[in-house]
């Protein structure tokens, strides 16, 4: 028996290298934990048949000694990231049976670095929601209370790094699916900066927004991960060549609170008073708390609703019954096209197609999309003003903990405020981080988040470290 719980990615190394299990051994006790808990809390859309396998071929590099930190090491995909020869659903029916044809680059990095795909795991479709109540495939349980939401859009994977059915796992944020979905399940998540990590065979949801990024149980795996997968993809257009990204010191010394941002109705109380009793710990522990003013941050929620759909619905216009996936016959190309979207895609992509081509159309373009965009480098501004007084800016992830399956569902604008303090860091490119923190009195997770400059995640990295000993 491997004690999976107390498992860390540099301690599973150490077991594999001394012999103290095998790759396969570590994979299989994974594996026992997925084929118990999975029924229940919906995790994983699919187990891949080849882990073992993988698992094997991941042996070989540390016989031969080629093997690395993250050799063996296994890990769960989100279900919209390519891994060539497998199924990718990104939670719809449209791609039920699509396979892909080859791998993103964060598959490939970290596959050549002999890291074994246990999975695919489940998701909002297409990556939109926070609770994963939009898969076509079933909501994820929060494993924590199994009435209540994973959270979205990464729930699959958060979830299952939180019950050890991975050692880590990956995801995508354009405005909070790693973030808040670790949040709920009381694990760690980082939205890199943009234009860090490749986006290169990832089903994209906002191009502008969209990074991949991993979920892990604490912060130092999250950085582990993280610096793997980070680094110039010449096939992807929006990759910041590494000559061009910035060096900035770790060190932290001021922390920055925007507490004009933190007020209003719908926010948890008691999170709230839990996120300040943190801002304590943190000054005891030697950080200067700094109140900040970002006059344009407020308009965050509303900007992203109004680019990220814009973004969507020139992405899933690629999904017309002839080129992907599900496909309905009918009378002519227009009914093809009709009956394919119409029945392949859930109600929430319709919804946001039609939002966003709404945004894009000749006579609101200006009124709404390029406002937005205009509105957006304010925020900009904002965050690069805010960067001149503090090194990190520290907010609560999600407004509230996690909700109960079905609360929401029905009410768009309500799910959409969940993503409240997520989406300013999505609008602004800067990296962020969600770390667990204490729990409510009936044992829900809360957590932290702290947000840093472009390129600055080895600061949430320092101060993450730091926070895992003081909450
Ligand atoms: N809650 C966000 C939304 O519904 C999540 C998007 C994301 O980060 N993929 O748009």
């Amino acid at each position: 028996m491997i004690d999976l719980k107390n498992l860390t990615i540099e301690n599973a190394h150490k077991g594999m290298k001394s012999g103290a299990f095998t790759c396969r051994e570590l994979v299989e006790e994974y594996l026992k934990v997925i084929k118990e808990k999975n029924p229940e809390l919906n995790i994983y859309l699919e187990v891949f048949e080849d882990a073992t396998a993988q698992a094997d071929v991941a042996q070989k590099k540390f016989t031969e000694g080629t093997a690395t930190t993250l050799t063996g090491i296994p890990f769960a995909i989100k279900d919209n990231m390519l891994f060539m020869g497998h199924k990718v659903s990104a939670g719809s029916k449209i791609l039920e049976n699509y396979k892909a044809t080859y791998n993103a680059t964060v598959v490939e990095k970290l596959k050549s670095a002999g890291a074994v795909i246990l999975g695919r795991a489940n998701m909002d479709e297409f990556a939109m929601g926070s609770s994963t109540e939009n898969s076509a495939y079933g909501v994820t349980k929060n494993p924590y209370d199994s009435e209540r939401v994973a959270g979205g859009s990464s729930g699959g994977p958060a979830c299952a790094v939180a019950v050890d059915g991975a050692l880590f796992a990956l995801g995508t944020d354009t405005g909070s699916s790693i973030r808040q979905p670790a949040s709920f399940c009381g694990v760690v998540g980082l939205y890199p900066t943009y234009g860090s990590v490749s986006r290169f065979g990832i089903i994209a949801m906002g191009n502008s927004l969209d990074q991949v990024g991993p979920l892990a149980k604490n912060v130092r795996d999250t950085e582990i991960v993280f610096n793997a997968l980070s680094g110039y993809d010449l096939m992807d257009a929006t990759s910041i060549p590494d000559n061009f990204r910035a060096q900035i010191p770790s060190e932290v010394k001021r922390v920055g609170v925007p507490r004009h941002l933190l007020k209003g109705e719908g926010i948890d109380l008691e999170l709230m008073e839990n996120f300040e009793k943190s801002l304590t710990k943190l000054k005891s522990a030697g950080y200067e708390i700094v109140d900040i003013e970002m006059p344009y941050t407020k308009y965050s929620l509303p900007v992203y609703y109004i680019i990220m759909p814009a973004e969507v619905s020139t992405n899933l216009a690629r999904f017309d019954g002839i080129r992907y996936g599900f496909s309905s016959p009918g009378k002519d190309l227009m009914e093809v096209y009709k009956k394919s979207r119409g029945h392949g895609f859930g109600r929430e992509p319709r919804r946001r197609i039609l939002l966003g081509a709404y945004v894009l159309s000749h006579g609101y373009y200006d009124a709404y999309y390029n406002k937005a965009n205009k509105i957006r480098s304010l925020i900009i501004n904002d965050f690069d003003n805010a960067f001149q007084k503090v090194d990190v800016i520290a907010m609560p992830t999600s407004p509230f903990p996690p909700f109960k399956i079905g609360e929401k569902s029905d009410d768009p604008l309500a799910m959409y405020f969940a993503d409240i303090f997520t989406v300013p860091a999505n609008v602004a490119g800067v990296p962020a981080i969600s770390i667990p923190n204490s729990f409510t009195k009936t044992g829900l997770p809360l957590d932290m988040q702290f947000i840093a400059p472009k390129f600055g995640e080895n600061r949430l990295f320092e101060i993450g470290k730091k926070f895992e000993t003081i909450r």
